[in-house]
């Protein structure tokens, strides 16, 4: 008889319970704190949706996963894609989340990094002739990950010092994070990898290299994980909330963190390094984790498009201008970018299949067989909508007028002196009530001129690498010539010669 499938799924209280007993290893603003510290509750609630969500059997369809590893049912962010349907899952996931609380739901850092893991691992075992065991011990440490729902963070990019210099060749060889010490029962790792988003709320750190490495950048061919609050980890956050309400609650507040994870001669034991001094299949991690994370934006850049189209046109509406032409092609825009960066990660999932592209080879067999988005298709839906963050937020401005910046605190529209007044000048469409318009310029407030606000804007931007970064995938993996040969063969020119 067929084992019956086992249920894995953690609830938001037992994740709450298990960060309130974790050390006390996270700095704040000159002090130390506790995880579940008040200031750090909104960015809790947000990832606590995950299993919230995942709890509901309308959602089990695409928030749950079988484990090719155990069997059990677990949340589908502790999954390894086993096929296409599941990136396709992935990516209308997280588009379904974000929608849920109004931009990033915090946990697809996790689910890209053991992917990434998962598949490198396996080669680099696979390259040293079986003198290695990271793909195992990676299984092994993934089992527990996904039996425990757990929530897992990854620390990519390092502090990297000067930009001109690679690692190896720079002055203060902790600007990346490198292997110290090689022991018999483990590694000594030190360096710094910032901007690491929810590591104040995950329960495990994953670290992957940052950047593609040369033979004498071996030291810095490091992946491992270790529990958020290991000994010799120090977190220094940055805590994310917009301002807050007492009269006139949102509908949902969310909250992020992002933190400067610092290794001090942190000790990693051997059955939690993944790789350690492959530098070749250092490179392909920090590029695989990137193309993982790009599939991702695919779901959650789309989700913000919903939010701010939504957002704009209720501006339009209380305004009354939503039928001027003007304000219909800028809807489009939102539109256009949203859509075409959800089909380019669609196709890209419909495209996936364990391989990847090798800059000078072309796409090759990789990993144990589970599933990698395609390249080209991850790498221009996350530039399209990554370049187009501040233009959206130029939209929202210019749609709404002046009052996102300068609309009176809660406390004015509760006072009896002003409160009448308010309302009163408040009133634009008539067919509206006045009370809902003041509370969409108090939310279009936190978006467009918080300092939270701009803080999403910049993460939408840089994060999952900047543009830049995926114009250089993009232009070093499209086969430009094969474009040329198509324009000789327009033009009557002589073939390309082919190579001998
Ligand atoms: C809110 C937020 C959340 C984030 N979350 C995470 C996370 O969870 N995990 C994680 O690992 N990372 C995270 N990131 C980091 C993100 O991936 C990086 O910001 C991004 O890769 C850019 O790196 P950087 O910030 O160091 O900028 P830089 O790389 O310093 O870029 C600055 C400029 O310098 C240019 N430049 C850099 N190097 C060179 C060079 N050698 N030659 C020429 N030009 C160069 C760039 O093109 C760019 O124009 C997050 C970032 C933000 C803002």
């Amino acid at each position: 008889m067929e084992k019956k499938p086992k249920s894995t799924l953690r609830t938001k209280d037992q994740f709450i319970e298990a960060l309130s007993t974790m050390k006390r290893n996270i700095y704040y603003d000159g002090e130390k704190i506790d995880r579940t510290d008040e200031l750090q509750m909104h960015c809790i609630n947000t990832i606590g949706l995950t299993y919230d969500e995942a709890a509901k059997p309308e959602n089990a369809d695409f928030m749950l996963a079988r484990s090719h590893l155990t069997g059990n049912t677990i949340n589908r962010f502790t999954h390894i894609h086993q096929n296409t349907e599941d990136l396709h899952k992935k990516q209308d996931m997280t588009r379904f989340l974000c929608c849920k609380v109004g931009g990033c739901i915090q946990r697809c850092m996790g689910i890209d990094a053991v992917n990434g893991i998962y598949n490198v691992s396996y080669e680099a075992d696979k390259a040293n002739n079986g003198e290695t065991a990271y793909h195992e011990n990676f299984k092994k440490w993934l089992t527990r990950f996904q039996n425990e729902d757990l929530i897992g963070c990854c620390a990519q990019t390092d502090v990297k010092g000067d930009r001109m210099l690679r690692p190896a060749d720079q002055p203060d060889p902790d600007v990346y994070v490198r292997i110290k010490e090689k022991r018999s029962d483990g590694i000594i790792v030190s360096g710094c990898k910032l901007h690491i988003s929810e590591a104040s709320v995950a329960d495990e750190i994953l670290v992957v290299p940052t950047r593609a490495l040369r033979k004498s950048d071996k030291d810095y061919a490091a992946a491992f994980a270790v529990p958020a609050d290991h000994d010799g980890v120090k977190q220094v956050v940055t805590i994310h909330n917009f301002r807050p309400r007492k009269h006139f609650p949102r509908g949902f507040m969310p909250g992020l963190t992002d933190s400067y994870v610092i290794f001090e001669d942190c000790f990693v034991p051997w059955d939690r390094v993944f790789l350690c001094g492959e530098y070749q299949h250092g490179g392909i991690l920090a590029l695989l984790f990137a193309l993982f994370h790009r599939h991702s934006y695919s779901g959650c850049k789309p989700a913000i498009g919903d939010v701010l189209l939504g957002t704009a046109a209720l501006a339009a509406e209380v305004n009354n201008i939503q039928k001027a032409e003007h304000v219909r092609e800028k809807f489009a825009e939102i539109i256009l970018t949203t859509e075409l960066g959800y089909a380019a990660g669609y196709t890209a999932s419909d495209l996936g299949k364990p391989e990847v592209y090798i800059p000078g080879v072309g796409f090759v067999p990789y990993g144990p067989g589970s599933y990698i988005p395609n390249s080209i298709y991850c790498n221009v839906g996350r530039c399209l909508t990554g370049e187009a963050v501040y233009r959206e937020q130029e939209i929202l401005c210019d749609i709404s007028g002046g009052i996102s910046a300068t609309f009176p605190h809660e406390k004015d529209f509760v006072n009896p002196e002003t409160k009448d007044l308010l309302l009163k000048y408040t009133k634009r469409n008539p067919n509206m009530p006045v009370e809902d318009q003041a509370q969409f310029w108090r939310y279009l407030g936190d978006l467009l001129c918080s300092a939270t606000g701009g803080i999403l804007n910049v993460g939408g931007y840089h994060g999952g690498g900047s543009p830049v970064m995926e114009q250089i995938a993009i232009t070093t993996q499209y086969d430009i010539e094969s474009r040329k040969d198509i324009v000789r063969h327009l033009a009557g020119m002589s073939p390309r010669e082919k190579k001998k």
